[in-house]
């Protein structure tokens, strides 16, 4: 089933409804890691579980001799596998992150034909953060340079338009989602501008957004505002990161771009040891009033260590 019609079949727009996102183990870890997050969730009932992508980078080994080796590597490889396992085994809706950079959109096509193989009907099309090495792309290759080009070329295969002409293609039917980001992308030179950009992947065929990471609610709200000024109507599904460890006000801020509330830092620096009760604390208070504002889903960034999230649905479900 569809994301978009998850979020179209809930009667009430204040119900309750969960979503995840996990990250693939790192190269050298087994399927197993995943299948025993996903054990843990069944119970949360997830509408749907997302899989983050990762593209190769570049890092640099001292070989024996002194001498220094450069390497291209994917750490953590196997989304769509994992996809794959998750929809068929566990019988719930996975979303596949796909990128750009660091893939040609002749790879990526391949990569929508597999997963209409598999059965899965959604992807998030994302730009990615950059590669720190140059991808050689050979003469007959082409790329996507914005997420809007990676969702044209979806939308395209929706209707069954593929990169070379095909006689009696099948169009495919895949949900499209993109990011959207409550705080501003990074690279953008104000909110407006973004949301403007959003626009186009709004208008190239994206059926819903997802927001990055927020810990103060009213980012969120007026994120919604500009973007339904703007003449977005898709859904906007939050996404919510449950703080558990101390070092974390400085990573998150300089990995997503955002900022963390005064109070939420003063509790955590007045009393660091208590951390993963201040973070569930703070991720209950914030997924109520949410849930009061009417979202479509409460999404969790789980990476690897569901048992915060599960602590935070375990006491909404039981209100
Ligand atoms: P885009 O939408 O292409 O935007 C990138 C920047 O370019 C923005 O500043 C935008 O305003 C600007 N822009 C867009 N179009 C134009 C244009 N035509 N002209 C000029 N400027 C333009 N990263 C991963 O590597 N793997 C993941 O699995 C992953 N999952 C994510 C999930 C979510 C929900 C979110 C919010 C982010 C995720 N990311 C992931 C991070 C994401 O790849 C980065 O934030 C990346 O820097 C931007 O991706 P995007 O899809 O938003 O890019």
């Amino acid at each position: 089933m569809k994301v978009i019609e998850h979020i179209l079949k809930k009667k009430n727009p204040k119900d309750l409804m969960f979503s995840y996102e996990i990250v693939p183990p790192p190269r050298g870890r087994s399927i197993s890691d995943i299948v025993e997050i996903v054990e843990s969730l069944v119970p949360y009932r997830p509408a749907w579980i997302d899989v983050t992508s990762h593209s190769a980078s570049a890092y640099y080994k001292e070989k024996a001799d002194g001498t220094v080796e450069r390497k291209i590597f994917k750490k953590r490889p196997g989304t769509i596998g994992i996809c794959g396992v998750i929809q068929n085994r566990f019988k719930i809706d996975t979303v596949t992150h796909l990128l750009t950079q660091g893939f040609t959109k002749e790879e990526t096509e391949d990569a929508l034909i597999e997963l209409n193989f598999l059965g899965i009907q959604n992807v998030l099309a994302l730009r990615g953060d950059g590669l720190n090495y140059e991808k050689v792309i050979s003469k007959n290759r082409s790329i996507n340079p914005y997420a809007s080009d990676l969702v044209l070329q979806i939308a395209n295969i929706n209707k069954g338009i593929y990169l070379e002409e095909i006689s009696e293609a099948r169009p495919y039917d895949f949900c499209i989602g993109v990011a959207g980001y409550p705080e501003k992308h990074f690279e953008a030179p104000n909110l407006k501008m973004d949301i403007k950009n959003l626009k186009t992947k709004v208008d190239n065929g994206a059926n819903y957004i997802a927001t990055q990471m927020f810990f103060d609610n009213k980012h969120y709200f007026n994120f919604v505002k500009m973007c339904r000024d703007e003449g977005i109507t898709v859904p906007i599904v939050p996404g919510l990161k449950i703080l558990s460890n101390p070092r974390q006000l400085s990573t998150i801020p300089s990995n997503f771009y955002i900022n963390l509330p005064d109070e939420l830092v003063e509790s955590v620096n007045s009393d660091p040891k208590n951390i993963k009760s201040i973070g569930v604390e703070w991720a209950l208070k914030q997924a109520e009033e949410l849930l009061e504002f009417g979202v479509p889903t409460l999404h969790f960034y789980i990476m690897n260590d569901t048992s915060s999230v599960l602590q935070v649905v375990k006491k909404l479900s039981t209100k």
